[in-house]
Formats: C-alpha cells, sequence, structure tokens
C-alpha cells in the first residue's frame, strides 16, 4: 500500500503545485475566506468528496467513507486563513491580495488535506473506517477550532491530525514531537488608575506609570522566584500607553500582554497568581486596577499512541534521515489544541526549509517553502491514516 501511496503522490505533484500556487496568490484573511472555501470544495467534490461549505462560519469539511457501516471518523485537520502582512517575495505566484499574505504557510496545509483526500480516494482498496478532512478558517486569531466544532465536526471523531509547516526542518523531512507541542496562551488587559498630579510634587499624586513599571518588574521577577523552573511562564507586556505630558503625572496606564505556559496545572493558577501580585502592588502604592484575563487557547499535548503510529507511518514512507524527533516544545500557540478537548490526536511538524537560500521565519513578508514538503505531507498523512485503520 505504501508503494500505492507514493506512486499516487508522485503522479498528484504537478498537480498539487499548481492548486498550491493558486491559494497562495489567492489569500484571504481569517474569517474571510469565502474564496479559498469556494476554490477548496470544488477540488473536493472533483474527487468525489462529499464536501460541505459553511461549517465553522467559513470552513469546509469533506467526508470519505470507508468500507465499515460503523460512524468511526479520523479526523484530518489543516487551515486556510492568510495574514495581514505586505508579500515581498519576487515569486511569480505572489499574493494578487494588497496586504495579504500566506506568511505562515497555511496554502501549504490546505494543499496538503487536498492531496491527501485525493490519494485516499483513489486507493483501489477501500478504508475500512471514514475520514473527515477539516479546511478550518480563522487559525491566526484562535477562533476557527472553536467556530468548526460548535458546529459539530467532532461528532463521532475518535482521532485527529494535523501538521504545521517548519522552516527550519528541511523540505523532505518532517518533525515529531512526543507530548507537548505548543504552549497554552492566554492574553490579558491591565488599566492602573492613579490620581494626576504635577509632575515636580509625586507625594500629592498616585504615578500610575510607575506603579504600571512596578506591576511589570513584579511579574517579571516573580516568574523567576515563585514557577517551577521546570515548567516555564513567558510573559510578554506587547503594549504599553499612558499620559498627555512629560511634567503631568499620569492617572492611568494601558497595558497588554500575552501569558504562554506548557503545563496545565500551571495555566490553571495563571490568573489568580498574577492578579494577587497586581492588587498586592497597586494597593502598596495606592492605585485602583481593572484586570481583564482572557483564556486563549490551551497546548497542544500530542497523544502518545497516535504520536507513534504518525511517526513509524513517517519512517516507512520517508527513511530514517528524514524524520526528526523533536526534543523541544515551543511556546507559540495553535488552536489545534481545541479539537484534542473532544478526541486524542497528535500535530507533526512538516519541513519546507530551503537549501541555499535563506529560511526567513514564520509570519515574515519573504516566508518562502520548499513546495516539495507538499508531497512529504500528504504522503506521511495517507500512510498515517491508513495505518489507523489498519490497526484500529
Ligand atoms: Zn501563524
Ligand atoms: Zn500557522
Amino acid at each position: 500500500m505504501l508503494a500505492r501511496i507514493q506512486e499516487l503522490g508522485v503522479t498528484l505533484a504537478p498537480r498539487l503545485i499548481e492548486i498550491r500556487r493558486h491559494i497562495h496568490s489567492h489569500p484571504e484573511l481569517s474569517g474571510q475566506e469565502h474564496q479559498t472555501a469556494a476554490y477548496v470544495a470544488g477540488v473536493l467534490a472533483f474527487c468525489g468528496i462529499r464536501a460541505t461549505e459553511g461549517v465553522g462560519k467559513t470552513g469546509v469539511i469533506g467526508e470519505l467513507k470507508g468500507s465499515s457501516n460503523e460512524s468511526r471518523w479520523l479526523a484530518i485537520r489543516t487551515d486556510m486563513d492568510a495574514l495581514p502582512i505586505q508579500e515581498r517575495t519576487n515569486l511569480e505566484f505572489a499574493s494578487k491580495n494588497q496586504g495579504v499574505m500566506h506568511a505562515c504557510g497555511h496554502d501549504i496545509h490546505t494543499t496538503v488535506g487536498l492531496g491527501t483526500a485525493m490519494i485516499l480516494s483513489q486507493l483501489e482498496e477501500k478504508l475500512s473506517g471514514h475520514v473527515r478532512f477539516l479546511f478550518q478558517p480563522a487559525e491566526e486569531i484562535a477562533q476557527g477550532a472553536r467556530w468548526m466544532i460548535a458546529d459539530g465536526v467532532m461528532k463521532d471523531v475518535e482521532a485527529i491530525l494535523g501538521l504545521h509547516v517548519f522552516p527550519t526542518i528541511p523540505g523532505g523531512s518532517v518533525g515529531i514531537r512526543h507530548g507537548a507541542l505548543t504552549a497554552a496562551a492566554d492574553d490579558l488587559e491591565l488599566i492602573v488608575m492613579g490620581e494626576s498630579g504635577h509632575g515636580a510634587r509625586p507625594h500629592e499624586a498616585i504615578d500610575a506609570i510607575w506603579i504600571a513599571s512596578q506591576i511589570i518588574t513584579t511579574l517579571q521577577q516573580a516568574i523567576s522566584r515563585t514557577q517551577n523552573p521546570l515548567r516555564p511562564v513567558v510573559l510578554t507586556i506587547g503594549q504599553i500607553s499612558g499620559g498627555r505630558a512629560s511634567n503631568v503625572i499620569a492617572d492611568r496606564v494601558k497595558l497588554s500582554g500575552t501569558v504562554r505556559s506548557l503545563h496545565p496545572e500551571t495555566h490553571e493558577k495563571l490568573p489568580a497568581w498574577i492578579e494577587q501580585i497586581v492588587a498586592s502592588v497597586c494597593q502598596t502604592y495606592g492605585a485602583k486596577y481593572e484586570l481583564n484575563y482572557k483564556r486563549g487557547v490551551p497546548g497542544v499535548q500530542n497523544d502518545p499512541k497516535l504520536t507513534q503510529l504518525l511517526e513509524a507511518a513517517a519512517l516507512e514512507a520517508l527513511g530514517r534521515s528524514q524524520v526528526q524527533i523533536l526534543p523541544e516544545p515551543s511556546l507559540g500557540a495553535e488552536d489545534f489544541s481545541m479539537y484534542l478537548e473532544h478526541a486524542p490526536g497528535t500535530m507533526f511538524r512538516l519541513g519546507v526549509g530551503l537549501k541555499d537560500q535563506p529560511n526567513y521565519p514564520l509570519h515574515h513578508p519573504q516566508f518562502e517553502v520548499d513546495e516539495s514538503a507538499i508531497i512529504t505531507g500528504v504522503v506521511t498523512l495517507a500512510y498515517a491514516t491508513w495505518q489507523y485503520w489498519k490497526q484500529n
């Protein structure tokens, strides 16, 4: 079966590159993936796969039935949205949409999803179980998975697979991670309220700028002194604003930031821990505050059994030298984790690094990929799916 999947991969490669370039030239922002969705549904229908649009707002699902009479599904999730970035590559198929770019490789993900569907639909011997392809919108704003789940895409799904491109892994290779892959990411908004006054008479005022700076410093120090160093927490205040004149003490400062953590127990305790620090600093210096702590997405925890299965499939399909076992997780976030609240799953990294060319990071206006990675992704996913239904 592996030889057949590889042969189909080679045959489909030119068509898949065409599809990828079309999607790359026509990027759409999160929640606005109308044309991409229609295009994806069109390709699925052409391959004889039942496609439904308007799932999770602008998402699409494709359903491929196996031979089983039971309603048992394996899901394969890819995402379709682009970023508000002006593309600065010199590719002939660069973005035609001003200020919008596929700089996170979701064009590759969507194409890999379609290619996997094409291969699995063309196998002479049917899969025993069913496969649901989730083409998710709005991953970049961490909303799409929620929308898809609310529309029932996880119904009867017993396992889910996903992938994300990675420029530091060479094209043709994949990265497998056992355990935690990405971090939980929450958002923080804080308003510190003091009392205005003359810049020369601080004792008659409550200086919100100085108190805000104390809060930032205390939080950073407290991470290193009160959090378990083996369970990392990263807190970044990315925005701060307040004050109106150089000689007027500010009465109001607004801060916002992101809070990343890997361990579920740490994640659970973070809001109360942060509030305690904010409250104690404010109380010490007489300020008031408003803290809005927003839970974002949990971390991606790869399921041990499915990761093992994926690793074995990748080793057989690609060879030992093309399979990296990733020693560390990332503190990036990924809303694939939302699906994992409904079924076990695993997400791998698809190498897209180019040879003899600079590799720009994800979300960079010059981000480019090695397109041969599409076939690597398709063969890995198709074979892992085959193996899943053979073994389960
Ligand atoms: Zn991204
Ligand atoms: Zn991404």
